[in-house]
């Protein structure tokens, strides 16, 4: 049985197993709250991203895929890095934000993670809808089998928490 909770705040200060970075496929950093991971955890997480592209990912991490590093200096044990996508007008890359939650659950489980918090994947510099991105998260995220006991969504602002709580469990 996973529970799905929502709470608002900083997901760098959450003690749980794993957090979920919003990360580019460059894995080397960025704004948002990859930023604020890479400021509160230290130089460890980009030591271990660094080691990653030489060995697994030459060319960057792929959108919709998900690989985990350590947490440094984090309450939590690990970070897995996520690569959103960009929203488009244009084109619908709804399957590639489901995969997102996805890979990072199955990262999670591969890891033995029992609880694993989550940020608003694309929602902020990549320009998802927030409450389009609250649907497919919390629908993905039901919809996956998982050993995760609690998967916790971390909403930095009142509109993002919003968005997340009103979506049905
Ligand atoms: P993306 O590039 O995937 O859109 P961003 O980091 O720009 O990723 O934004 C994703 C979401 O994370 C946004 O809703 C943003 O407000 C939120 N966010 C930014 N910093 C933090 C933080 N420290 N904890 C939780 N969420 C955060």
């Amino acid at each position: 049985m996973t529970a799905i909770t929502f709470v608002r705040g900083d997901i760098t200060a959450q003690a749980v197993d794993a957090v979920v970075n919003a990360a580019n496929s460059s894995l080397l950093g960025g704004g948002g709250v990859d930023g604020a991971i890479h400021r509160r955890g230290g130089p460890a997480i980009l030591e271990d991203c660094r080691k990653l592209r030489a060995s697994h990912y030459g060319k960057g991490l792929r959108t919709g895929q998900a690989v985990a590093t350590t947490a440094g200096r984090l309450p939590a044990r690990w970070v897995i890095h996520t690569v959103g996508p960009r929203h488009s007008a244009e084109e619908d890359r709804s399957e590639l934000l489901a995969s997102c939650y996805r890979e990072s659950l199955r990262v999670a489980d591969e890891l033995g993670a029992r609880t694993v918090a989550f940020p608003a994947v694309s929602a902020g510099i990549y320009g998802w809808p927030m409450d389009d991105a609250a649907r497919i998260a919390v629908e993905t995220v039901r919809a996956t089998p998982t050993a995760v006991e609690e998967i916790r969504f971390v909403l930095f602002d009142e509109q993002a928490y919003t968005a997340f709580a009103a979506r049905p469990v």
